[in-house]
């Protein structure tokens, strides 16, 4: 079988991981800041917050920016469920914005309509979440410039984006966010087995977002409330946080894979060149770029008429695809906070369509020939 997406581990990753395993630290030594400070350069961020997963990270992110009952969080239905799940996580209220047809990402007119009348009702959200979906960045510049004129906070969901470029510069350099989240999942560009990071260029915001991964516990006299240190044992905690830490093991791996990030990222992106190229004469609808966007190309997401078919002989016959995403609206838990399939029409009729093909960079010329024969198949069948 031809997984959709699979990580790609050298002996240097793996020397990398046992190296820790005989040196002083398995967690808080050095290796995390050294990963950190890795994924801030790529980005051009002043601060890196490694944790346990990009859940996590967009939990303290919106921990961070002041989240909590009686606030509102918006995303877009066509994301992992985690992108909303942060919201809920902090007593705020989850809704939506409806993607755009062709590229799959947050739709800003939708955005600005939602928006305006959202004013007028005073029921504006304190943040909203666009999602990189597949790897190629939303349109930032107008989405940053309607959070600005409405103040509301913007967290980058680009748990499938590091790598990638918007207008020339790194995705996670926060231009028009206050914090960008990175997953490590295997499946995404890089990998520390389970693992996220949140990039900001805000002092203040990278301190709270610290304080949230490890208890809400502190030594940083600043941050102290009685502050007269006792002694060497001393910490305070002052806030609730919890124990979403990064392992050295992790960070060894993550530090390792980075070295690769760029190479990763031209690897996908010749790749589905290849597919584009390929398929291009078959009755399907593929993936739209923007001439903005360098992609990442965490996924190549097809739309085909006959998805539950096509879909079905594709993984009977040795093509391990995937679909992105079941929209988290029409989930049984959402839909228990009131919200309905038809909500969000964009989404739904992407999702009713849609296939992930096989993309990752140890996927061969040989497997996208397979991929196309068993594909063209299924739309003859
Ligand atoms: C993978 C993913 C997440 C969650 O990442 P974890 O590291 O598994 O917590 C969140 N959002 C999107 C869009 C994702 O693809």
């Amino acid at each position: 079988m031809i997984p959709y997406g699979r990580q790609d581990i050298s002996e240097e990753d793996i020397a990398a991981v046992v190296a820790v395993l005989r040196s002083d630290f398995l967690t808080q030594g050095p290796a995390v800041p050294q990963f950190e400070a890795a994924i801030a350069t790529h980005c051009g961020a002043d601060h890196a917050v490694a944790v346990n997963s990009a859940t996590s990270a967009l939990h303290i992110a919106c921990l961070a920016l002041g989240l909590g009952k009686g606030d509102r969080l918006w995303t877009v239905p066509n994301t992992f469920v985690a992108s909303a799940n942060v919201g809920l996580y902090c007593g705020a209220t989850v809704d939506f914005v409806d993607i755009t047809p062709d590229t799959y990402l947050m739709c800003p007119e939708a955005l600005a309509e939602k928006l305006a009348a959202a004013e007028i009702s005073g029921t504006l959200p304190k943040v909203i979440i666009p999602v990189h979906f597949a790897g190629q960045s939303c349109d930032m510049a107008a989405i940053g410039a309607l959070a600005k004129r409405y103040g509301v906070h913007v967290i980058e969901d680009a748990s499938h984006a590091i790598g990638a470029t918007y207008q020339g510069a790194p995705v996670g350099n926060c231009a028009h966010s206050d914090i960008c989240v990175f997953s490590f999942h295997p499946v995404k560009i890089i990998t520390t087995a389970e693992g996220g990071l949140a990039t900001t260029q805000d002092a203040a915001l990278a301190q709270r977002m610290d304080l949230f991964r490890s208890h809400g516990v502190t030594r940083a006299p600043d941050l102290m409330v009685d502050a007269e240190d006792q002694g060497g044992w001393y910490y305070e905690q002052v806030a609730l946080g919890y124990n979403y830490r990064m392992t050295e093991m992790q960070a060894a791996l993550g530090v390792s894979q980075t070295r690769r990030l760029d190479a990763f990222v031209a690897r996908r992106n010749a790749l589905a060149a290849r597919y584009d190229a390929l398929l291009c004469d078959l009755p399907i609808t593929l993936p739209a770029q923007s001439r903005e966007s360098y992609s990442a190309y965490h996924l190549y997401p097809i739309q085909v008429e006959d998805r539950v078919e096509v879909f079905a002989h594709l993984r009977n016959n040795g093509i391990g695809v995937n679909v992105h995403y079941i929209p988290v609206h029409t989930q049984p838990y959402y839909r228990d906070l009131g919200f309905k399939r038809g909500d969000f029409p964009n989404a739904e009729h992407y999702y009713h369509h849609a296939i992930s093909i096989p993309l990752y960079a140890g996927l061969t010329e040989a497997d996208q020939d397979s991929v196309k024969s068993v594909l063209k198949a299924a739309l003859d069948g």
